[in-house]
Order: C-alpha cells, then sequence, then structure tokens
C-alpha cells in the first residue's frame, strides 16, 4: 500500500522525535572519550598551580638587568623540584622547562641566548621583557573558572584537558547499550563451512563495526530461527537487557518475515514500516517505553544505508551529539536514471570535486560499498538525475 509510505524526509524526523537521551551517568574520565558532558566542570585550583619555566634556561628579577653586568649563578632547580628558595638579588638560577620559579625570579632567559663564564651569566637576548619564558601561576585556568561548558563532545584534547585540571570523573550521556538480532534459517557463521543454501552472515559484523565508530560498544547478538515463536522470545530477551534493538532481515512480506508481527507481541509500538526510498524499502520503527526497535532490511547494502541514514542520527541523539555524517551538495559525475517517487541512496565515491556512482548497486552486494565513502541521495521526484546536477551527499564515517 503505497499511500502509506513515509518518505525519508519524514521517516527521519519521526525518528528523531522517539529517541530521547539516557539519564547521565558519572564516567571515569578515561572512559568518558566520544561522549558528551552533561554538566560543567570548573577547575578547582589555579592551573598551573605555580609559576613555571618554560624554557631551560637561567632564571633571574628582570630588575637585575643592567647591559653588560653578568648576574651570579646560584643553584639549579629541575622540574619536579619541590624547593621553595628565594633568589637573591644580582643572582640568576639554572632552571628547567616545568621547574618552579623561585621567589624573586619573574623572567627566564633560554640557555642559547646566554653566555657563561664560570659563575657569570651574560644575558644576549635584544627581546628581552619582564616575564619572557614563564608560565604564571593560573596562566591556563584559574580556581573556579568554567573550564568545559556542559552539551561538550569529550574529544582527545578535552580528555587531556580535564586530566591536566585533576579531573578523574565526569558527568556524561551514556552510550545506549544494543542488541542486534539476525534473523535467517540460511544464515551461517563465517569460519564454518557453507551447506548448500546457506549464506555468511554478515550484518553483525558490519553493525557492530558501524557501532565501534559511534563509542558503542555494549553490543549483543542474538541469532533468531525463522519462527514467530523464535523472533518473539528473542525479541522479548533483548528488551529486557538494552535500550536500543536491531533486527536485521524478517522484515518483509515474505511469509517468513515474523519481525513486525512479533515485536508487536511484545508491546512494542509500530511507529511506521516501509518508506519510499531504495535501497531500504521494508525498514521498520517502534518503540516501547523508551526502548528503540529498528527493523533494518535483511540486505547487506540495506541494512548500512539505513544504519547511516536513520540509525545513526538517533543513536548520535540519544548521546546529544550534535555531529552527524557530514552532508555537502556536489555535481553528479554519471547520469542516473531512477523510478520516480522512490527517493535513491547511492553508493557514492566522492573525489573532492563530483560524486561518482559506483557499480553493484544491489542491496545484496557489499562490494562497491566497501570501497564507497559516501551516499548519494537521489530525491524522489526525479526520474533521471543528470550528470552535472547538483546531489546531496552524506559522507561515511573514516
Ligand atoms: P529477508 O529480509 O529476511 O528476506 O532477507 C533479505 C536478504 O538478506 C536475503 O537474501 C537474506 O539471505 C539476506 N540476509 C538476511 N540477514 C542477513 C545477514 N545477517 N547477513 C547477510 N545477509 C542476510
Ligand atoms: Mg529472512
Amino acid at each position: 500500500m503505497a499511500t502509506e509510505m513515509l518518505t525519508v524526509t519524514e521517516a527521519k524526523a519521526i525518528i528523531l522525535e522517539h529517541a530521547k537521551f539516557l539519564p547521565p551517568v558519572n564516567m571515569a574520565l578515561s572512559r568518558a572519550a566520544g561522549m558528551v558532558l552533561a554538566e560543567d566542570v570548573y577547575a578547582s585550583i589555579n592551573i598551573p598551580a605555580y609559576a613555571q619555566s618554560s624554557m631551560d634556561g637561567y632564571a633571574f628579577s628582570f630588575t637585575d638587568l643592567i647591559a653588560g653586568k653578568p648576574l651570579r649563578i646560584e643553584g639549579v632547580i629541575a622540574a619536579g623540584s619541590n624547593e621553595t628558595g628565594v633568589l637573591s638579588p644580582g643572582k640568576a638560577i639554572r632552571i628547567f622547562t616545568g621547574a618552579p620559579v623561585p621567589v624573586g625570579a619573574d623572567t627566564v632567559v633560554m640557555q642559547e641566548k646566554t653566555k657563561v663564564e664560570g659563575e657569570s651569566l651574560y644575558i644576549e637576548d635584544g627581546n628581552m621583557q619582564q616575564g619572557l619564558n614563564v608560565r604564571t601561576k593560573g596562566s591556563e585556568i584559574k580556581a573556579g573558572d568554567l573550564a568545559v561548558a556542559q552539551e561538550s563532545l569529550l574529544m582527545p584534547a578535552a580528555i587531556g584537558f580535564l586530566a591536566g585540571i585533576g579531573v578523574t570523573e565526569v558527568l556524561v550521556y551514556p552510550n545506549p547499550s544494543v542488541s542486534i538480532i539476525v534473523t535467517g534459517n540460511e544464515l551461517q557463521t563465517p569460519g564454518q563451512p557453507l551447506q548448500p543454501g546457506q549464506i555468511y552472515e554478515s550484518n553483525s559484523y558490519s553493525l557492530q563495526a558501524a557501532l565501534k565508530q559511534l563509542h558503542i560498544t555494549d553490543v549483543k547478538v542474538f541469532h533468531a530461527e525463522d519462527t514467530l515463536d523464535k523472533v518473539r522470545q528473542v525479541i522479548h530477551d533483548a528488551l529486557q537487557k538494552t535500550d536500543v534493538i536491531f533486527l536485521t532481515g524478517g522484515v518483509s512480506v515474505g511469509d517468513y518475515d515474523f519481525v513486525a508481527a512479533a515485536a508487536k507481541e511484545n508491546g512494542v509500538e509500530k511507529i511506521f514500516h516501509k518508506i519510499k526510498q531504495k535501497p531500504g524499502k521494508p525498514f521498520y520503527f517502534g518503540k516501547k517505553e523508551n526502548k528503540l526497535v529498528f527493523g533494518l532490511p535483511g540486505n547487506p547494502a540495506s541494512v548500512l544505508t539505513c544504519f547511516y541514514e536513520y540509525v545513526e542520527p538517533a543513536l548520535r541523539q540519544m548521546v546529544k551529539q550534535k555531529k552527524g555524517l557530514k552532508m555537502m551538495k556536489v555535481p553528479l559525475e554519471e547520469t542516473f536514471n531512477k523510478t520516480a517517487g522512490i527517493n535513491n541512496f547511492l553508493k557514492g565515491f566522492y573525489d573532492g570535486k563530483a560524486a561518482t556512482p559506483l557499480h553493484a548497486q544491489e542491496s545484496y552486494r557489499l562490494s562497491s560499498f566497501a570501497n564507497a565513502n559516501c551516499l548519494i541521495k537521489i530525491e524522489e521526484v526525479a526520474t533521471v538525475c543528470g550528470k552535472g546536477e547538483i546531489v546531496e551527499i552524506h559522507l561515511l564515517p573514516i
């Protein structure tokens, strides 16, 4: 019933209405990379906590600098030194990068710009200024100042910055746990010999890899035979254990397609079933309380296309990430003929100038998808999309 089918735009919007974030949790900083902060984090101390030399050289008081007159070198301070000595007037002290600048000194000259004769230090830096080569206390951040704001994505530098101000734990939006339920009596596990009529099961592999790129690693894989009973039972199990459920296969109209019925018998509310798109027309989306159920078509290319176009944006919204697949408008390299009323997602290659649809667009094939770097979106209305026409592409994550 074509009239019931949603457009791609409608389906995307509906899914996002239902994708709610999970309650924030405390997470060890070392495990929080890629997550979004659920609180403002403030510095509890001044960083640096003491005035530090930023060079290997000599520390001294700028007011002691008189042209042509040497300073007298007395002592050494290395990084990690806890000496709190006072430098007396007219003296300089050997100092190394990261070491505390003693009281009485306010400036460091780098060793390359000095001449040392015995204990006399001649400063040969024409650009000497008070405070040069000294990182003052609190110059990175002051105690009480905002370090990283709520809703920030914890990229590697943010993790390092927070560690550098002494933070060990942060409140973040947790990643959802995911069940992948593969259905199909024909499926054989890679590594086992293929019996007549069998194919290797690949969807759980591509999906786990795609989830890994989103830092989602709490993933359970279930196998269900093609009976209503088995599919119902496995969905029941998955609903107990995880926040998000993917099913692959069994979502179409064949005699062995039990996903929609089995989901219903588990109290999953069908939000929609089928989208005007190719590949991935039989895509199913349902919900039970806050648990999302994605019925992905079984064909491997449909599974991944639906993942990138619909599931990934939902998962990102659940963890409050703003960044999704990068979208660009670029010229199409080759004419593509299509059926009107269907949105196509083509496996494509974008070379920096234009996007080329790859060979092997059939949904059972992954050979060209394996070399694609984008999906090319060809709108529902068109019957032909000519070479040079501007199309929307979605860059696949690297
Ligand atoms: P279905 O929607 O169950 O009719 O499956 C559609 C196509 O996808 C069939 O050719 C299946 O054999 C294939 N398929 C289903 N599940 C998988 C899987 N996990 N890995 C690889 N191919 C699959
Ligand atoms: Mg099947």
